[in-house]
């Protein structure tokens, strides 16, 4: 089964020549990782806003568990897609503590323990009180995970989420976001320019040039690795 089903998309955006995104196709398995890789400018960013919905496609279609989100004549906005997002500065709210963070618009009966349950597959248990400047790049990018995934959303877009942390940091995060989206059982989509982030991550990478889909393949069929 596909989760995420992109059928020949194009944007434009406005007072530009060349399209961002060109007549892209991509479907994603149930449960999958997948890296769009690719140097600045390609279009990776472009195709997640047009997923999560941020922006409109000119053509094409694009499906969400089954259910068209954009077309012709549909347009499901982005709060009723069910997707979680993980922002490149991971954009927590300053003012409010780890817990409210992550419950932030989840007003079910089970907040409390949703939350928690979000806080401890991210190992943050106990830093409920704390607030962002209080914690460490590697829990701030923790906190954003769990909150894009509090709603159990379907699908997980992350935008470049391992650019603000240190080398180290960044090869042990890999492991751990891995982890923590296949324990979620969420389709994620990454976006990265980091050739490493896509071999450690990923299931399937897919490598865009100039708008378009160059190659798409598993690490070992893309690098011949390991
Ligand atoms: P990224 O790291 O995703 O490549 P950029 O620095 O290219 O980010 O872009 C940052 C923001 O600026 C994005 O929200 C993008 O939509 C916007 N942007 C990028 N290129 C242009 C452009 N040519 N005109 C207007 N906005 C742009
Ligand atoms: P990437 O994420 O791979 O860096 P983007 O999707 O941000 O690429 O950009 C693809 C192309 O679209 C680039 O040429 C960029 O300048 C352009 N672009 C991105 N956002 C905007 C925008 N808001 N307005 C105009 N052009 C944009």
């Amino acid at each position: 089964m596909h989760d995420i089903e992109i059928k020949s998309v194009t944007k434009t955006y406005i007072g530009t020549k060349e399209a961002a995104v060109k007549e892209l196709s991509l479907v994603v398995e149930k449960g999958s990782i997948v890296t769009l890789l690719g140097p600045s400018g390609c279009g990776k960013s472009t195709t997640l806003r047009l997923i999560a919905g941020f922006e409109r496609a000119d053509s094409g279609s694009i499906s969400l568990a089954g259910k068209t989100v954009s077309d012709s004549n549909t347009w499901i906005p982005p709060e009723k897609r069910g997707i979680g997002m993980v922002f490149q500065d991971y954009a927590l709210f300053p003012h409010l503590n780890v817990f409210d963070n992550v419950g932030f618009g989840y007003k079910e009966k089970d907040r409390k323990s949703r939350v928690m349950e979000v806080l401890e597959l991210v190992n943050l248990k106990g830093y409920e009180q704390r607030y962002p400047y209080e914690l460490s790049g590697g829990q701030q990018q923790r906190v954003a995970l769990a909150r894009a995934l509090t709603r159990r959303p379907v699908v997980v877009l992350l935008d470049e989420p391992f650019s603000n942390l240190d080398a180290d940091l960044r090869v042990s995060m890999r492991i751990e976001v891995k982890r923590i989206i296949k324990e979620a059982g969420a389709t994620a989509i990454f976006v990265s320019h980091d050739q490493k982030d896509a071999l450690a991550i990923s299931d399937q990478i897919v490598v865009m040039k100039d708008g378009i889909v160059q190659q798409i393949g598993t690490p070992r069929e893309i690098y011949q690795y390991p």
